[in-house]
């Protein structure tokens, strides 16, 4: 298949490059730049299979050629990021996932959405399975990247019932591992480079918040099996991939804490909790079982020792 991988060059996207490459398939990779980086796929450049083209999807663009499929994995996805570029972050959902639609309508491509938990906002069902509608804030700073999302899954619906095309959409929990970007503020690459520096971890808010970290081998792998999936009757829009092992922030911090005989402890910041932080997220993921016959393999001790390796060559402590 040759296959287009929209932000091919961020810390998901990139992942997903190497392991349909491993597969034998074409990629093309359309990626901005704006929160991507050329370094998580410069190990891919110059093969004859894999293509990169600098461009703003918000834009409409073309692709020349035939294409199978898409994996429309552009967006800023960190809250740090999408605080900082709420109307690009906005278009892309948007404007973005029309133009690729478009290009899916066009070459007559299988056209895959990331979606995110945050569809579900600060969610009163818990844990939260794919019909469950969500408690969203259409007007709260986290609302560009909810509403954006939400928004993509309606198009994209729209455009298989009005073009049948065939979609799939990926509501993606909280997914960690190498490739993160350090200074994204996400609580992961925060925790594990305050941790290789021997600082506090900084805990927003009282710590009892509660999320579920899935390693990034194990959400790719449900990811392709989703896209892989043959069409038929039932659809399996929307599925979600994460890993249901819920925990306190402050448990996690103690975990990496742990992991990395950091003596200096944790830091309370309640300054820094951003407004509508949901207070709990775990998703139900008994579709993706079903479905897939898909779930999490990789521990979360052996995903940390990774991703831990992965920063410290990149921290000068
Ligand atoms: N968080 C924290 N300390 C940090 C960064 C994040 O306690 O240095 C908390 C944040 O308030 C949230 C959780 O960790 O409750 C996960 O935040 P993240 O930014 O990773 O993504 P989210 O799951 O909110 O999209």
């Amino acid at each position: 298949m040759r296959i287009l991988i929209t932000g091919g060059a961020g810390f998901i996207g990139s992942h997903l490059a190497d392991r349909v490459l491993s597969e034998g398939h074409t990629v093309v990779v359309v990626d901005n730049l704006i929160t991507g980086s050329l370094d998580n796929i410069r190990h891919l450049m110059g093969r004859p299979d894999f293509t990169f083209i600098q461009q703003d999807i918000s834009e409409p663009y073309t692709l020349e050629g035939e294409l199978q499929a898409i994996l429309h994995f552009a967006s800023p996805a960190s809250p740090i990021d999408y605080l900082k570029l709420p109307i690009e972050t906005l278009r892309v959902g948007a404007m973005g996932t029309y133009h690729t639609l478009e290009i899916a309508r066009q070459k007559g491509a299988r056209l895959l959405l990331a979606s995110t938990s945050e569809v579900y906002g600060d969610p009163l069902v818990h844990p939260q399975p794919e019909g469950y509608y969500g408690n969203v804030s259409s007007t709260g700073p986290r609302s560009c990247y909810d509403e954006a999302k939400r928004y993509a899954e309606a198009m994209v619906m729209a455009f298989q019932r009005t073009h049948g095309i065939d979609t799939r959409i990926v509501r993606i929990f909280n997914t960690f591992g190498e490739r993160m970007r350090l200074e994204d503020g996400r609580v992961v690459p925060n925790f594990v480079a305050q941790a290789i520096r021997q600082e506090p971890l900084t805990v927003y808010g009282d710590g009892e918040q509660t999320r579920s970290f899935c390693y990034v081998s194990d959400l790719v792998e449900g990811v392709l099996r989703l896209l892989m999936l043959p069409r038929s009757g039932e659809s399996p829009n929307p599925t979600n991939i994460g890993n249901p092992n819920e925990m306190t922030i402050l448990q996690f911090a103690h975990v990496v804490n742990a992991i990395t005989d950091n003596p200096a402890g944790i830091v309370f910041k309640n300054q820094d909790r951003i407004q509508d932080d949901p207070q709990t997220r775990r998703p139900d993921i008994s579709r993706a079982r079903q479905l897939l016959n898909w779930e999490p393999q990789v521990s979360l001790h052996e995903g940390l020792e990774r991703t831990i390796r992965y920063f410290e060559k990149r921290i000068k402590v």
